[in-house]
């Protein structure tokens, strides 16, 4: 079923994620609404609190057309997508960085360079709770990142430079307004 997309001033994308206890079907349900959600958004990943739930699961679907260099080779080969990660950790991350543009669902028409480790290392559960360890390239790694970055609670305005963040600032101010007077709507009886 597709939910609803939290946007930026509602505080559940400022809530810590806890950590799921038991990979179960109702886990598996919430990743299977959150590929939906995702899909019809055309995003490339979603953080369970998105859809308003602060449990630590995200999801990434990145086009494999996205993963290639020059000479058209993957960047991670024998990767397929979607991929869910459950009760993921960052387990090591490359000195090397590289400043891409991001944007987020619960930001939209908002996007900014930002500045990320080019390789990480994760581990996670998978859908059918056996853990895993892997290592991603480029902008499979920077799409891991910011979901993990939602997960604690960090979002797209924390990691933009200040400079941007003034050059936004009317938007972001705005889309905060929005968001809150959607939920007193909400609220109203
Ligand atoms: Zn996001």
């Amino acid at each position: 079923m597709k939910k609803l997309i939290h946007t930026y001033g509602d505080p559940v994308l400022r809530e810590k994620a806890r950590p799921v206890e038991k990979v179960d079907e109702a886990i598996r349900a919430l990743i299977r609404d959150m590929l939906e959600t995702m899909r019809a958004e055309r995003g490339v990943g979603l953080a369970a609190e998105q859809v308003g739930e602060a449990v630590a699961v995200c999801i990434i679907e990145v086009p494999l057309e996205m993963d290639r260099d020059e000479q058209g080779l993957l960047f991670n080969p024998g990767v397929t997508m979607p991929m869910a990660f459950i009760n993921p950790r960052l387990v090591s991350a490359s000195r090397e960085t590289e400043t891409a543009d991001e944007g987020c669902l619960s930001f939209p028409d908002i996007y900014a360079p930002i500045q990320r480790p080019v390789e990480v290392t994760v581990d996670y559960l998978d859908l059918q709770g056996q853990p895993q360890t892997r290592t991603f390239r480029k902008f499979i790694a920077r799409a891991i990142q910011h979901e993990m970055d939602h997960l604690a609670g960090v979002l797209l305005v924390d990691r933009m430079s200040a400079m941007k963040k003034i050059t936004l600032s009317g938007q972001i101010k705005r889309l905060k307004r929005q968001t809150r007077e959607q939920l007193a709507g909400q609220a109203a009886p």
